[in-house]
């Protein structure tokens, strides 16, 4: 599947991260990373990602 982040929108509030570890993550100058091409074995945590995103900044653009 892919997904994408609009970073304008995007506020590091990493609800996202604690939803899907393993796609998104803040590096050290706490921006976010995450993985644009990901299993579709973690659809459903991406889905809660971007649920829990205040901004909605996630966008899943299907498999
Ligand atoms: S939850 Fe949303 S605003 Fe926060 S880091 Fe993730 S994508 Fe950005």
């Amino acid at each position: 599947m892919r997904i994408r982040v609009d970073m304008t929108r995007c506020q590091t509030h990493a609800q996202c991260v604690f939803a899907a570890p393993t796609v998104f993550t803040l590096d050290d100058n706490d921006e976010l990373s995450y993985d644009a091409a990901p299993d579709d074995a973690l659809r459903q945590a991406i889905e809660q990602a971007a649920r829990a995103c205040p901004e909605r900044a996630i966008f899943l653009d299907g498999a």
